[in-house]
């Protein structure tokens, strides 16, 4: 998934916990190779080849993040959508070269974009045109910590944290304390600071936005994150943190939430983000002036 994933947990026994670990990483790898659109021979990549027209059977996992990622597509009216993959991946060529996508090439991987053409059965799925590329960057690190997570607890360790970047799942708190500390990150804060300390436990935690996956050209940001409706990385410099129930959730929904942000506003993101029972905070640029705002309800 083209991330470093991290596993902290408590245990007084070290070898059945180095177990757990191997396990929990194993179950990773094994969604990697399902969910990566990095990898040619993923499940993802090859459903995307084979799926053409024909319902064609896919894996439980595969099968649960679309379902959660098409619906919250539905929500959003295809802010998030998941079909974005051909213009994500002439945006990632922008961000090596510096240089803007071909508008040519920019409107024919449009032409491919559109959650309505994706088309999920029970366990199956189908595309209605030759070339869609699915991308899963935004939800599949969230549902691969929560499923890390799982596992950990059925070994019998339940005061864990998984971490994928910036996707984090944590189970119990850890010994005498009301939960782990995460810190969490804004473009507004200093290097090596975080803008607040939320304290966690059984939920979920994911910061979206441009900090570090942007390109610069002639003057002008572009986020690795798309606005599906015109093709072009977010311009306004944003972070989302969302705190929810589960990484899938926290995960698809920083992300979701950036999108309607630079569409609709702020307030219209933090909607977004209540209607999912999550809370979250939404720091937004507009021209030169910086706005932070909540969810109702103090965080965690
Ligand atoms: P995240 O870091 O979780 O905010 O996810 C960002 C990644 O999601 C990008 O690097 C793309 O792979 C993918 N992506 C970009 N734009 C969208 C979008 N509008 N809807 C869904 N996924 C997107
Ligand atoms: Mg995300």
């Amino acid at each position: 998934m083209g991330t470093m994933f991290r596993i902290v947990l408590y245990s007084d026994d070290s070898e059945q916990a180095h177990s757990a670990i191997r396990a929990a990483f194993d179950r990773v790898a094994q969604l990697d190779r399902e969910l990566s659109d990095y990898k040619p021979d993923s499940e993802l990549n090859r459903v995307c080849r084979e799926a053409v027209g024909h319902d064609t059977g896919i894996s439980d996992d595969l099968y649960f993040v679309l379902r959660a990622a098409q619906l919250l597509a539905e929500r959003t009216n295809g802010a998030f959508d998941i079909s974005i993959g051909p213009v994500v991946r002439l945006w990632r060529r922008a961000r090596q070269t510096k240089q803007m996508p071909d508008p040519s090439a920019l409107s024919a991987a449009m032409r491919l974009v559109g959650y309505r053409h994706i088309h999920l059965g029970d366990r199956t799925l189908r595309f209605d045109m030759q070339g869609m590329q699915l991308d899963l960057g935004a939800i599949a690190k969230g549902y691969a910590a929560d499923e890390a997570l799982r596992l950990l607890r059925g070994f019998g360790f339940a005061q864990a944290l998984v971490a994928a970047s910036g996707d984090i799942s944590v189970g119990d708190s850890p010994p005498q304390k009301s939960g782990w500390e995460i810190g969490a990150d804004s473009f507004k804060a200093p290097k090596d600071h975080f803008t607040r300390t939320l304290t966690l436990h059984n939920q979920s935690v994911s910061t979206s936005g441009d900090t570090e996956q942007y390109v610069e050209i002639e003057g002008l940001r572009y986020s690795h994150i798309v606005d599906p409706k015109t093709g072009i990385g977010l311009r306004h410099r944003s972070s989302v943190t969302v705190i929810a129930n589960t990484g899938i959730d926290s995960d698809s929904l920083a992300t979701a939430a950036s999108v309607i942000a630079e569409q609709q506003g702020t307030s219209r993101a933090l909607a977004l983000i209540e209607s999912f029972d999550a809370k979250g905070v939404v720091i937004a640029e507009r021209d030169g002036r910086v706005t932070e705002s909540e969810t109702k309800g103090s965080l965690p």
